[in-house]
């Protein structure tokens, strides 16, 4: 029998189970396909603070310090690069939204420039359009690759005395006689006290045996990578209106993205073509992309691919261990920006399975802010 069980391996469960492991628990993560088969292997891989929900920045802020040292904690580069992010508008309507963000932000105490002086913004990051007319400048975001991420957390995972069992999809979570006991595959139970939900989209599935009810909308994001180019890019760029973000990755290649689109997914599972953008979205990206990135359009396409995304009503995680449902911690609902926050989200659910108080207020995370119900449900079981 492990300590915990962890059903997913994505950069949430990964993290986790290197936290778990190293703090000397007997960790098993079972993942479906391969690691970072979903949302962090598909993701833009921006590690930001700026822009964030008043609530997750101090996990973001932490995020960033652990980011810093992962190389020698890892022991493997995962390329994490502090370049900074630029949150650009590109038309004066865009720009009130750019001062907000920087006004909110400074006061929550990030470190955060207005830039709205051409030559500023240029001097700053010479690959811009000419169509920025301001832009937001975080020094301390940067960016990192998202499968190395994923495989070096999975590799030290792993040297710690983790075990990883991949193609091992989870059929449900075992509750029995009050508590979680384990989880279901096609071999049977596998037996825990604790289980970690950190299955992304899939989540919901999971939960709604146990009579939890998670609200995740599943949203589309389209993701164009072009060959390598000259280095040209320090920064990793959003737009104001959230329908874009771009970054130079190390080897060169550019990488943009979609805004969300709402998506609808039929049946339970879907593959590399279903989520493919449409060759008009492709089109559009680009069209937007280039008003951002100077001469984007002539740079040759080598791929395109889509991402869903795990968003909540109110775009923020849960983070929590439901009284509900004794052993069990659920880990999603990122809503678009769960990457960056991989190495705290692993360090909070280390410390709810161990029944330790997180460094963070995880009272914004609570899964049953979404269904008042709950915690008279709560209630009803634990009595
Ligand atoms: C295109 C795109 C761009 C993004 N850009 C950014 C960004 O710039 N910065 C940022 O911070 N975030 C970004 N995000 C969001 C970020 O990628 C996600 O929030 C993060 O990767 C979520 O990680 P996760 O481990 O929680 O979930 P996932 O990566 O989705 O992992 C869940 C894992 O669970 C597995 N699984 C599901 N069901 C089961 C089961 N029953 N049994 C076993 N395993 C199961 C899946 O196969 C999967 O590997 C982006 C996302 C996308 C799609």
């Amino acid at each position: 029998m492990s300590d915990v069980i962890i059903v997913g391996g994505g950069i949430s469960g990964v993290c986790a189970a290197w936290e778990m492991a190293r703090a000397g628990l007997d960790v098993r993560l079972f993942e479906a396909g391969s690691l970072a088969a979903m949302a962090s292997g598909r993701t833009q891989g921006g590690v930001r603070q700026s822009g964030r929900d008043p609530a997750e920045l101090p996990l973001a802020r932490a995020a960033v310090r652990r980011w810093q040292s992962l190389a020698a904690e890892l022991g493997e580069d995962v390329e994490y690069r502090q370049g900074g992010n630029l949150r650009v508008a590109r038309s004066d309507d865009e720009v009130p939204r750019i001062q907000a963000m920087v006004n909110e932000q400074r006061a929550l105490g990030l470190e955060l420039e207005y830039l709205d002086d051409r030559a500023d913004l240029r001097a700053l990051a010479p690959w811009l359009s000419e169509e920025v007319r301001a832009a937001s400048f975080c020094p301390t975001d940067g960016q990192a690759n998202p499968v190395r991420a994923v495989n070096a957390f999975a590799r030290a995972a792993g040297s710690a005395g983790a075990t990883i069992d991949l193609q091992e999809p989870v059929r449900a979570v075992h509750f029995e006689d009050g508590r979680v006991r384990g989880v279901v595959t096609r071999h049977g139970l596998v037996e825990a006290p604790w289980v970690v939900l950190a299955a992304g989209i899939h989540t919901p599935e999971l939960l709604a045996p146990l009579g939890l009810h998670f609200p995740l909308e599943i949203h589309h994001v389209a993701v164009l990578q072009t060959v390598p180019v000259p280095h040209r890019m320090d920064q990793v760029f959003g737009t104001a209106a959230g329908d874009g973000s771009g970054r130079q990755q190390v080897d060169g290649r550019l990488r943009v993205t979609s805004g969300v689109q709402p998506w609808f997914l039929a049946g339970g599972s879907w593959s590399d073509d279903d989520v493919l953008p449409a060759a008009g979205t492709v089109a559009a990206v680009v069209e937007r992309a280039s008003r951002v990135i100077r001469d984007f359009d002539r740079v040759p396409l080598a791929r395109v691919w889509g991402g869903l995304i795990d968003k909540t009503p109110d775009a923020l995680p849960v983070l929590d261990a439901p009284r509900a449902v004794p052993g069990l911690v659920v880990a999603a609902g990122f809503s678009g920006h769960g990457f960056a926050l991989g190495p705290v989200t692993g360090e909070i659910l280390r410390d709810l399975c161990l029944g330790e108080e997180p460094d963070f207020d995880l009272a914004p995370f609570r899964l049953s802010r979404f269904n008042s119900a709950m915690a008279s449900h709560d209630l009803e079981l634990l009595g």
